[in-house]
């Protein structure tokens, strides 16, 4: 008989309880000594045969300055996200990146851009692939986050919705680049009796063909936030998606851990989801912003893979990679501003 009633009082508690509470708000956490950074890459795909030291200083100054607007933003107490999708848009319209302007061309001879967004504070998120004529994609995955009731927009239905937002629509000749074009078809030659058809991992790395921008920032308020932008492979086909706007892969951001944004080939970044690991790893498995970092990059990837730059809720970075080289910058509120190229930190 007791036992009976104990099992009705539970019942009665079940059924009284109130409803799962929501997940807390992440709050944002003490940041330390610092009270920004950001750090930013242009790509990974970057050999020394490609960049001949004179068009170096270019590449430089490219950096810096996308890296210099974020440090003004930053400094006047901007919101991540901000920072995040206004130095993206810079590099986008820099011709040398393969972004916006400068995107790499396709099988088709046309451009298909990614690009995708993330709150650290909420995980709230906006990704966009395949998109040909919006001037500066990060903007069209900014809005679908903010603006959308989705997370992921592809090819015209994002075409649509960014003339609906009012974004800035371009004719694709705007995406024209001759040294891309050049690029191109020195692939197509490559490839015409190459391995194109190999499949899976077998098909290998495709060398050169790469390049993509990204940015990950934690701002004063405490908040991180990430973002990639790309025109992903060189000669790709068949409506090929990268690691860019696939959420996890290469893209991540939460403040209870970390804000990752990589870059080099994606296929590989997606099998390993390596943005969200390196966050896990952080949340999960107790280890620190870099170890974690270096777990993937040089533990699961394969060597020449590429890279990733993150920053965690103290404002530590991490601008790690396992290629000859990755365009990166960093700066932070105690005055370090860096930008590099190759492996020796030049
Ligand atoms: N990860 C990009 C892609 O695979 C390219 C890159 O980062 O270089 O589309």
């Amino acid at each position: 008989m007791r036992r009976l009633s104990v099992l009705v009082c539970l019942l009665a508690l079940t059924a009284c309880a109130p409803a799962p509470e929501a997940p807390a708000p992440q709050e944002p956490k003490d940041t330390g000594g610092v009270d920004w950074a950001i750090a930013i890459h242009g790509g990974a795909g970057v050999r020394h045969s490609r960049v001949p030291p004179e068009a170096e200083a270019a590449y430089k100054e490219g950096l810096r300055r996308a890296l210099e607007l974020g440090r003004n933003m930053l400094e006047e107490g901007a919101s991540s996200l901000d920072v995040v999708e206004s130095v993206l848009a810079t590099l986008e319209d820099d011709p040398l990146f393969n972004a916006g302007k400068g995107a790499v061309f396709t099988n088709e001879g046309t451009h298909e851009m990614d690009a995708a967004i993330m709150d650290g504070r909420d995980q709230n998120c906006g990704s966009i692939s395949g998109v040909k004529t919006i001037r500066n994609p990060i903007h069209l995955a900014r809005k679908v986050m903010d603006e959308s009731r989705h997370v992921f927009l592809m090819g015209s239905g994002a075409e649509t919705f960014a003339a609906e937002q009012g974004l800035e629509i371009v004719d694709p000749e705007y995406f024209f680049v001759q040294r891309r074009y050049d690029q191109w078809q020195r692939v197509v030659e490559k490839e015409r009796n190459a391995d194109a058809e190999k499949s899976g991992k077998s098909a290998g790395r495709p060398e050169g063909k790469l390049g993509t921008v990204g940015a990950v920032v934690l701002d004063r308020h405490g908040n991180l936030a990430a973002g990639n932008s790309t025109g992903g492979m060189t000669n790709k086909r068949f409506g090929r998606v990268g690691d860019v706007p696939v959420i996890g892969a290469g893209t991540y951001a939460s403040n209870r851990s970390a804000a990752v944004a990589c870059t080099g080939f994606g296929e590989q970044f997606i099998r390993n989801t390596v943005a969200r690991d390196v966050a896990a790893l952080v949340e999960f498995g107790g280890l620190d912003l870099e170890a974690a970092a270096r777990k993937l990059i040089f533990e699961r990837l394969d060597e020449g893979d590429g890279g990733l730059v993150a920053v965690d809720s103290r404002g530590n970075m991490t601008l790690t990679f396992n290629s000859e080289g990755m365009f990166r910058g960093a700066a932070d509120s105690s005055g370090r501003f860096e930008v590099g190229i190759w492996a020796d930190g030049e």
